[in-house]
């Protein structure tokens, strides 16, 4: 049976509706290759994330590129302007803390070694942390997670640094990615989406096959694509994704290509830097691959509110609740992404988060809580030889 097919189950009738827990988290980050004003990108869409949330009483998790802040901190005598960006980046974090959010860690490893010259950053890194050897990945986990540590310890000393998100989600395969982050006290990692695949010259991901899609799980320590059979030291706790119907992503690409459009004629005749998208796609071959395609088989999308319009946000809570129900679990812990540097749709993320707030069986959770209730058994974790779940 197809995905799509089993997405069209009916819940189970009579059953009470179980507890949605539902992660809001952000990758708080400049452009991967350290473009972008950081006050535009990060500083103001935290803000503005902040006092949505405030409004609606929602508990978050922002995943900082930790890299990046060491790294503006190893050039920080360079130039003020650094310096200032650091201490503000330190300064909205701590913030966010203390308005009762959570901060976890999300690292680039392309920052391992950046040059700032004339004002920009040269990060000729290799982008995957799979590509950097064990002692390499190793010392920038520890590094960046000892950094959130020393900068939140002092506002509150139980706070300990507990999940992990990958850079551009490249977790798996690997041989002692998963060790490493237990041995350094990480105990869930919120980076394997099923159905995600990549490839191009940075970047190869495979996430096709994954055996658990929904549910917490103990993963094979050298492949977090599959489940283990026994309890491990760090659990995963998949990233939400979800399946788009073709009406509402045929709108959305349309949509999406006007705004290219637009950017690129402004592009065309400003100073604003060309994005560097696409070039290597035919006009043709583009438009079959973003407008056609889609439209013809429902298009699998990564639960990221930077990237979906509010039908869509629509449609993911829907499948989500459907999956919840076909689990027949009370409790079901559920991680959703966002990218406050992208985020164009802002009345669409305000409406969605009102709507969560309100929704009886929906309750915000931070990834610290989530880390607890996986320990504490409120969560349950899969292993191997338990059942497996419908997909999405
Ligand atoms: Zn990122």
């Amino acid at each position: 049976m197809t995905d799509t097919l089993k997405d069209q189950r009916p819940a189970t009738a009579g059953r009470t509706d179980p507890k949605i827990h539902l992660a809001l988290t952000h990758d708080w980050e400049l452009r991967g290759d350290g473009s972008g004003d950081i006050e535009q990108i990060q500083f103001a869409p935290l803000r503005r994330l902040l006092d949505i949330y405030k409004t609606f009483g929602a508990r978050t998790t922002f995943l900082p590129d930790v890299m990046q802040q060491i790294t503006f901190r190893r050039f920080q005598k360079r130039s003020d302007d650094l310096k200032r960006n650091a201490d503000l980046w330190d300064e909205h974090a701590r913030d966010a803390y203390a308005a009762g959010h959570d901060i976890q860690l999300h690292l680039h490893s392309q920052w391992s070694d950046a040059r700032h010259e004339k004002g920009k950053w040269h990060l000729p890194g290799a982008w995957s942390l799979l590509k950097h050897d064990l002692d390499s990945a190793k010392q920038m986990i520890a590094e960046s997670k000892r950094y959130l540590e020393e900068l939140l310890q002092p506002i509150d000393s139980h706070y300990r640094c507990v999940a992990f998100r990958a850079s551009a989600l490249a977790l798996a395969p690997s041989l002692h990615l998963l060790s490493s982050l237990a041995d350094l006290g990480i105990q869930i990692d919120v980076s394997m989406a099923a159905g995600f695949y990549l490839n191009n010259e940075t970047l190869q991901l495979d996430y096709r096959n994954c055996e658990e899609t929904f549910l917490p799980y103990y993963p094979r320590l050298d492949d977090a694509r599959y489940v283990s059979d026994k309890r491990e030291p760090i659990a995963c706790v998949p990233l939400n994704h979800f399946y788009g119907s073709r009406r509402e992503v045929t709108k959305q690409n349309l949509a999406l290509a006007s705004a290219r459009v637009t950017r690129r004629a402004k592009a065309s005749t400003g100073p604003a830097t060309r994005p560097q998208l696409d070039t290597q796609t035919s006009g043709v071959a583009r438009v079959y691959e973003k407008l056609i395609a889609p439209a013809l088989k429902r298009k699998h999308f990564v639960s990221d509110l930077s990237r979906l319009n509010y039908p869509l946000m629509r449609e993911m809570l829907a499948s989500i609740r459907r999956r919840a129900r076909a689990s027949g679990l009370a409790q079901i812990p559920v991680v959703l992404t966002n990218h406050p540097k992208d985020i164009r749709d802002w009345d669409a993320i305000e409406r969605f988060v009102g709507e969560l707030a309100e929704a009886v069986d929906v309750e915000f959770i931070t990834l610290s809580e989530l880390a607890e209730g996986t320990k504490s058994g409120e969560f349950e974790v899969r292993i191997a030889s338990q059942q497996s779940l419908p997909s999405a």
